[in-house]
């Protein structure tokens, strides 16, 4: 059984407690390892090492940078098969959504490398003569990556690409319940010679680790992904120093089902985007809100298509979908089940745990769920999808837009009309037509509105330079 370490300063360590939390595959209950429960001192060691290397790092020319987040895209590769299972062992995702994962981390280090060889200024007009007016980005100096169990190898590598390219030393915290694949992320950086002290990582609970980035004054940028209460306590935490927070919460998204809709097509993005990686993105559909004419014939063929889903261990061949997380998180997808039923709505397929052992839950569709039921609200993060049923796209456009949070939105319709109107009208930061609702393209910006994020900062792409600069002004009289 391997107990793994930390990396600070460059160096493989344990927690200064030699405390360690287990880590378990959700579809077996397997131990695969132990994980340093790092203490606050050993993350105070981790921050100070990154303000450390930071200078350093940030007067490396950005095209040698470059070069070796090229070198960590192409380990990533060489390793893909391995990176995926111990995804797939530890999460419990399909080794096919495991592999996807990690060709997107893959990709992402591939694009952050190429902006090292773009990234610059701005030259403005001068209203004086003999002026020159121009821009610098500088990086933001040290940054703490707190991340979430769901995309463990997807979101480290959109937050900690673009922070190495832009000149940031970094602290990753990964989710303590998918460790294993961030450390993976973190060995390949090393394999490509990223400097001591430039990436740091540290394992162990939020309270005590992520609570200590967060509150630190020598850590210039969080950037967030998780769970609204805990992302709500970092904004007020982080406020006290005026560190740059930037967070990504939950979504309860819709795919909207017009009357011309083709039935199979509905089905098959509401599938995708509703029971791919078991439910637990926070793009998951989980609501779809259907024009009463074809109500019907989706609610029949949704429930067909849940019940001939294939659930089992991921690395089986053949399976369609994984387990639920652990314990608490199948605990809160059959609570909610219960919760939907008591509330009204009517089970259609699914609704229980299956298989043996592992955290497994069917495929479950509710239908005559009502905008104002909590399974109409609350992020579940499991497979579970409600049918809303709506009069006409107003109603439906309405309806999409009745909760709080607002990350992802999806129509399905060849209504050429109704799909822009739908593009404008819906209060989302993600719009899908006649695609799923999860499912992001690395070169284009993310991030959510209303309380799926803090609205401040965009992530990936192009918009990733905002969070992990900042802008000086320079004035230069020479004439
Ligand atoms: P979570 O419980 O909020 O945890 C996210 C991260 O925060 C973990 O690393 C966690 O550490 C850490 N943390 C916990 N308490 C903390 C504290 N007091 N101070 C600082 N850090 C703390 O979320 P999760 O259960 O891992 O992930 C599921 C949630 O993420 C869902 O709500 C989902 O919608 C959201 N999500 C959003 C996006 C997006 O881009 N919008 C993408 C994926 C997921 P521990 O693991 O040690 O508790
Ligand atoms: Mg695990």
């Amino acid at each position: 059984m391997t107990t793994y370490k930390n990396l600070i300063a460059g160096e493989w360590i344990e927690s200064s407690s030699g405390e360690t939390f287990e880590n378990h595959n959700p579809a077996t209950g397997e131990l695969l390892g132990h994980f340093p429960s790092a203490t606050i001192a050993d993350t105070q060691r981790a921050i100070a090492a990154a303000k450390e290397a930071q200078k350093g790092w940030a007067n490396t020319p950005p095209p040698a940078r470059a070069v070796i987040l090229d070198k960590a895209s192409k380990i990533i590769d060489r390793r893909g098969d391995e990176f995926a299972r111990a995804l797939t062992s530890e999460e419990g995702k399909t080794f096919a959504e495991a592999r996807g994962e990690v060709n997107r981390a893959r990709d992402i280090f591939s694009y952050a490398a190429g902006e090292g060889w773009r990234m610059g200024g701005q030259t403005l007009p001068s209203n004086i003569p003999g002026e020159l007016l121009y821009t610098r980005r500088e990086p933001l100096g040290v940054v703490a990556l707190v991340t979430p169990w769901n995309f463990p190898v997807a979101i480290p590598a959109w937050k900690m690409a673009p922070a190495l390219i832009y000149g940031n030393t970094v602290v990753f915290k990964p989710a303590s319940l998918s460790p294993h694949i961030g450390l993976l992320l973190v060995e390949a950086l090393v394999e490509a010679g990223i400097p001591p002290g430039v990436l740091n990582f540290v394992t162990g609970s939020g309270r005590s680790v992520g609570n200590t980035l967060v509150g630190s004054a020598d850590v210039d940028g969080v950037s967030f992904t998780g769970s609204y209460s805990v992302g709500m306590g970092i904004y007020e935490q982080a406020m006290k120093n005026l560190t740059r927070v930037q967070l990504e919460m939950g979504g309860k998204n819709p795919t909207v089902v017009l009357k011309d809709a083709e039935i199979s097509q509905a089905v098959a993005l509401t599938v995708a985007g509703g029971f791919g990686v078991t439910g637990q993105a926070c793009t998951a559909t989980s609501r779809v809100i259907v024009e009463d004419a074809v109500a019907d014939a989706f609610a029949a063929a949704l429930t067909d298509a849940a019940r001939n889903l294939r659930v089992g261990h991921g690395l089986e061949s053949g399976v369609q979908m994984g387990p639920a997380v652990d314990a608490g998180q199948l605990e809160t997808d059959l609570d909610y089940i219960d919760i939907a039923q008591k509330e009204g709505a009517k089970l259609l397929a699914g609704g229980s745990r299956t298989g043996d052992g592992g955290y497994f839950i069917q495929p479950t569709v509710f239908d005559g769920v009502d905008v104002s039921m909590r399974i109409a609200q609350e992020e579940v993060f499991g497979p579970v999808i409600g049918i809303i049923r709506a009069r006409n796209f107003d109603d439906a456009l309405e309806k999409a837009n009745a909760i709080e949070f607002g990350l992802s939105a999806t129509v399905v319709t060849n209504n050429l009309q109704q799909a822009f109107q739908f593009a404008n009208r819906i209060d989302a930061g993600v719009v899908k037509i006649n695609q799923s609702s999860s499912g992001l393209a690395l070169q284009a910006p993310f991030g959510g509105f209303k309380h799926s994020s803090a609205n401040t900062f965009k992530e990936q792409g192009p918009a990733a330079i905002e969070f992990y600069t900042r802008t000086k002004t320079v004035y230069v009289g020479h004439g």
